[in-house]
C-alpha cells in the first residue's frame, strides 16, 4: 500500500528518509529501529541490484543514526509514538515504534483544506477587487489605491490601466478542482490507513 499524498506532506515536512520510515512504520504497527535499519537496508541493495552496478547510481546504506534522526522528527510531529522496554539479559533498553494513526490521518486532512481555504480565498479576492497595473506590471493596485495614486505606477510613472484577470480566475478554479479531487484520493487514502489502524489495535 503506497500514501502518496501522505508521503508528500511527510516529504515537505522533513526529509526523504523520514517518509521511508514512516512508510516501514505504518507496515509493521510496531517495530524496533535496529529492525527497521534492516528492512530499509535489504529494499536499498534490491534496489541496487537492479540497477546492475550502475555506479553512478550506487545509493548507500541507512545508518541507524539516520533512521533514529527521523524517528526522532516524526515523534516531535506526534506522527510516532515509541515504548520502552528493558532487555533482561543486556540491561539495554529496547525502544518498540508505532506510528500514531489519529494524528497522520488528520494531518492529510488538514492540510488539503488548508491549501483550498487559501485558494478559495484568493479566488474570492479575485473576483471581488479588480486589479490596475501598468504595462510593465509592476505590483498590481486595488481601485481605490488605483484612484489615490490619480493611476499612475509608483514605480515608473507610466498610466495605470485595469488588469485582465481572467486568467488568473480561470486558473485558480481550475486548482481549487484539482485541489477537491486530491482530497477526494486523500479520503481514499484515509480509509485505507483507518483499514490498518483498525488491524493495529489489538483483540482482546
Ligand atoms: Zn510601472
Amino acid at each position: 500500500m503506497s500514501f502518496s499524498q501522505l508521503n508528500n506532506i511527510i516529504l515537505k515536512l522533513t526529509d526523504k528518509t523520514t517518509v521511508k520510515v514512516l512508510n516501514v512504520l505504518l507496515e509493521h504497527k510496531e517495530i524496533i529501529d535496529e529492525e527497521m535499519v534492516n528492512i530499509l537496508n535489504e529494499e536499498i541493495e534490491q534496489l541496487q541490484e537492479d540497477l546492475n552496478g550502475d555506479e553512478e547510481k550506487i545509493i548507500s546504506r541507512i545508518a541507524l543514526k539516520e533512521v533514529r534522526k527521523s524517528l526522532y522528527k516524526l515523534n516531535e510531529r506526534s506522527l510516532a509514538r515509541y515504548r520502552r522496554v528493558r532487555d533482561k539479559e543486556t540491561g539495554y533498553f529496547v525502544y518498540y515504534w508505532s506510528p500514531i494513526f489519529e494524528r497522520i490521518l488528520d494531518l492529510i486532512v488538514s492540510r488539503r483544506k488548508l491549501s483550498i481555504k487559501k485558494l478559495r480565498q484568493r479566488l474570492d479576492y479575485e473576483q471581488r477587487n479588480l486589479l490596475y497595473v501598468c504595462a510593465e506590471g509592476h505590483t498590481p493596485v486595488t481601485f481605490s489605491d488605483a484612484f489615490e495614486l490619480g493611476f499612475i505606477c509608483s514605480t515608473c510613472g507610466e498610466e495605470l490601466s485595469q488588469k485582465d484577470n481572467e486568467n488568473t480566475i480561470k486558473f485558480l478554479k481550475q486548482k481549487i478542482k484539482e485541489l477537491d479531487e486530491e482530497l477526494k484520493t486523500g479520503l481514499e487514502e484515509l480509509d485505507d490507513l483507518a483499514e490498518l489502524m483498525e488491524k493495529s489495535i489489538p483483540k482482546k
